[in-house]
């Protein structure tokens, strides 16, 4: 007679071959490998590339047409030309955005909710994503990405990530160059402009109904660009 801890057990492992799962080193995440998505997407063609164009939105002449009285407006409102912040009574929509310590958004109380992920990256949140519409309401979603990302070449970071899993989270050696093997390309991002406007575009794809529009944070003068083709 199995056991409730059993049935646990069994149910677990049912769930790891349904969801297409084989990571064994990546067990901390195994979570957020559980979706289907695919990573031929991750990159631009040099052609895609070269299209993009980044936006200013500095006076409220600069809003294109099409996001007049949106969230969208409302969100480059309040951030880039400092709108006042009066609180919301439900939020309108949902950012994904990067979770550096540099990305600080101006936003009123209960206006979005926000996803904060290495490099903006939403594949590994859509249960949150669905909640956030389904749920929540929101109508809109802004992909920001930014410049200078940690997420960018994260192999030249190998050695210092071990090293400091090592060192300052009490990890062992081999562990944790597993766990950057493992890892890390689900994370890596080629160039933040080119992944956040493929991202934006595949969550359209799976949220037909919703506005999803890429934004680039620059660090420099924290301002967000609208990015397009
Ligand atoms: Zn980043």
């Amino acid at each position: 007679m199995y056991g409730k801890r059993s049935a646990i057990i069994i149910l677990s492992l049912a769930l790891n071959i349904f969801c297409g799962c084989a990571t064994t080193a990546c067990r901390g995440d195994h979570k957020q490998t559980c979706f289907k998505t695919s990573p031929v997407d991750k990159k631009l063609t040099t052609e895609q590339g070269s299209k993009l164009k980044l936006t200013a939105i500095n006076s409220a002449s600069d809003m294109p047409s099409e996001y007049r009285n949106t969230p969208i407006e409302k969100l480059l409102q309040y951030h880039n030309l400092r709108k006042k912040l009066s609180p919301y009574k439900k939020p309108e929509i949902l950012l994904g955005m990067c979770m550096d310590d540099r990305i600080q958004l101006s936003l009123p109380k209960n206006f979005a909710y926000v996803i904060r992920t290495g490099g903006g990256n939403l594949r590994y949140n859509e249960f949150q994503i669905s909640y956030a519409i389904s749920v929540g309401g929101v109508t809109s979603i802004a992909l920001i990405g930014h410049d200078d990302c940690g997420m960018v070449n994260l192999a030249a970071k190998k050695e210092k990530f071990i090293h400091g899993l090592v060192d300052k989270a009490g990890w062992d050696k081999k562990a944790a160059e597993e766990h950057f093997t493992a890892c890390s390309s689900m994370f890596e991002i080629d160039d933040a402009v080119g992944f956040t406007f493929l991202e934006a575009k595949r969550l359209k794809a799976k949220y037909p109904k919703i506005t999803v529009v890429p934004m680039l944070y620059k660090v420099e003068n924290d301002r967000l660009y609208l990015i397009t083709d």
